[in-house]
C-alpha cells in the first residue's frame, strides 16, 4: 500500500489536486506553490493506476507524470468522482487516452519547459557513447588507465539526421551544427523557417552517421525505428532516443547491435520503462530480459528518462502546471489544453 504523504493547507483554500508519482525533487518545487496559488496539494508516492485512483477522492484534479497510464475506464471513474482535470507534468500526452477524455475531463499539459535541457542531454548521450566516457570513468576509478577499446570518431563534418523538428529537435540542430555537422531532418510538418534540409526517412537513414529522435509517440511513429529502418542505416550509425521508448523496436535494435551495424546507442527512454524507471530496483531480480540484455552492451547507455531534469526545467514545469490549475479554477482560457 502506498502512503498518502501529506495533505497541505487543509482549510480555507480552493482547488484540491492529487499529485501522483511524486518524488522529493517534485515537492521542492510544488510545495511553496500551494501557498502562493492557495490550493491544496496532496502528494502521493503512488503511480496513477486503477487501484490507486480512489486516493484522489474529493480532489478537483489529478496531476500525473509520464509513466502514469490513464485509460478510458479510468477516465470514466474520474468523471464519476467529479475530478475535472488531468494536469500533466509533461509535454508528451501519449500516456492518456485523449479520445476518451474529450468532452469529459480537461487534459492540460506543459507544452514547453526547457527544450534545451533535453537537447543538451541528447548531446551528452551522443558524446558518451561515441567517446566511451562512461567506460573511461569506471576504468580510471579503478586505476585501469588502459584506453584499449575506447576509440571514438570525430563528429566534425559528419552527418546527423533529426527526426522531429519541434522545439527540442530545433535545439538539437543548433547544437550539432556547432560541431560543424551536416544536418538533415524529417518531420511530418516541415518547418520552412528552419535552416535545415528536409529529406524523406529513407534518405535520412542512408546518409546519417548519427540519428536522434525528437518526434512524439503516435500511431504513426510507433516503432519508426524497426528492422527495416535499421537495414537502411549506415554501418556504424549512432542512435539517440530521448523522446519515447516505443519509437524504437527494442528487439530490432538489439539485433542491430549484435550485427555491429549500430556503433552506439543512447536511450533515455525505453518501451517498457513504466514501473522500472525512477525506481531503485538495485535489490531486485530484473524480470525484463530485453532491458537486461541491453545493459550488457558496452556501447549502450541507458538512463532513466531524465533528459528534462534541470533546475530550469523543473521550475518551469511547476509554474506552468500551477498556471494550468489556476486557469481552470478561475475560468480563464485553457491555453494548454490537449
Ligand atoms: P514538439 O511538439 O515541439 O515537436 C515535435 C515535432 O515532431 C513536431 O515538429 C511535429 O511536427 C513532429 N512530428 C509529429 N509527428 C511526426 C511524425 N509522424 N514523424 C515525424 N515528425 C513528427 O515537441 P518537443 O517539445 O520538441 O518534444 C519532442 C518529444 O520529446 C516529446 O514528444 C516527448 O516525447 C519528448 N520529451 C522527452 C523528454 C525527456 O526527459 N527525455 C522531455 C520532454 C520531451
Amino acid at each position: 500500500m502506498y502512503l498518502v504523504l501529506e495533505s497541505l493547507f487543509k482549510k480555507g483554500y480552493h482547488m484540491k489536486i492529487a499529485f501522483y508519482t511524486t518524488k522529493p525533487y517534485d515537492r521542492i518545487w510544488f510545495e511553496p506553490m500551494a501557498k502562493q496559488y492557495k490550493m491544496e496539494l496532496l502528494f502521493l508516492e503512488a503511480p496513477c493506476r486503477p487501484n490507486t485512483l480512489d486516493l484522489a477522492a474529493g480532489c478537483d484534479a489529478i496531476c500525473i507524470f509520464i509513466n502514469d497510464q490513464i485509460t478510458a475506464e479510468m477516465i470514466e471513474r474520474l468523471t464519476k468522482m467529479h475530478v475535472k482535470a488531468i494536469l500533466l507534468r509533461s509535454a508528451g500526452f501519449n500516456h492518456v487516452d485523449i479520445e476518451a477524455a474529450r468532452g469529459k475531463i480537461h487534459v492540460l499539459r506543459v507544452p514547453s519547459y526547457s527544450p534545451e535541457a533535453v537537447a543538451e542531454y541528447a548531446t551528452a548521450m551522443l558524446l558518451t557513447v561515441n567517446r566511451f566516457t562512461h567506460r573511461a570513468y569506471t576504468r580510471t576509478r579503478d586505476f585501469n588507465m588502459s584506453i584499449n577499446g575506447l576509440m571514438g570518431t570525430d563528429l566534425h563534418q559528419k552527418t546527423a539526421g533529426i527526426i522531429g523538428t519541434g522545439k527540442i529537435g530545433q535545439s538539437m540542430i543548433r547544437i550539432l551544427k556547432g560541431f560543424d555537422m551536416k544536418v538533415y531532418a524529417y518531420d511530418l510538418y516541415p518547418n520552412k523557417e528552419l535552416d535545415v534540409e528536409y529529406v524523406e526517412l529513407p534518405e535520412l537513414f542512408a546518409k546519417s552517421h548519427v540519428i536522434s529522435l525528437h518526434c512524439p509517440l503516435t500511431k504513426e511513429t510507433y516503432h519508426i525505428i524497426d528492422k527495416s529502418a535499421i537495414d537502411q542505416m549506415q554501418q556504424g550509425v549512432y542512435l539517440i532516443n530521448t523522446s519515447r521508448g516505443a519509437l524504437i523496436d527494442t528487439n530490432a535494435l538489439i539485433d542491430g547491435l549484435l550485427d555491429r551495424k549500430i556503433a552506439g546507442v543512447g536511450l533515455d527512454v525505453y518501451e517498457e520503462e513504466s514501473g522500472v524507471f525512477y525506481e531503485d530496483l538495485s535489490d531486485e531480480i530484473i524480470q525484463d530480459n530485453t532491458l537486461a540484455r541491453l545493459m550488457t552492451f558496452p556501447n549502450v547507455l541507458v538512463t532513466s528518462h531524465m533528459g528534462f531534469f534541470t533546475t530550469e526545467a523543473m521550475q518551469a514545469i511547476a509554474v506552468e502546471t500551477m498556471e494550468n490549475a489556476h486557469a481552470l479554477e478561475h475560468g480563464l482560457p485553457l491555453v494548454n489544453e490537449v
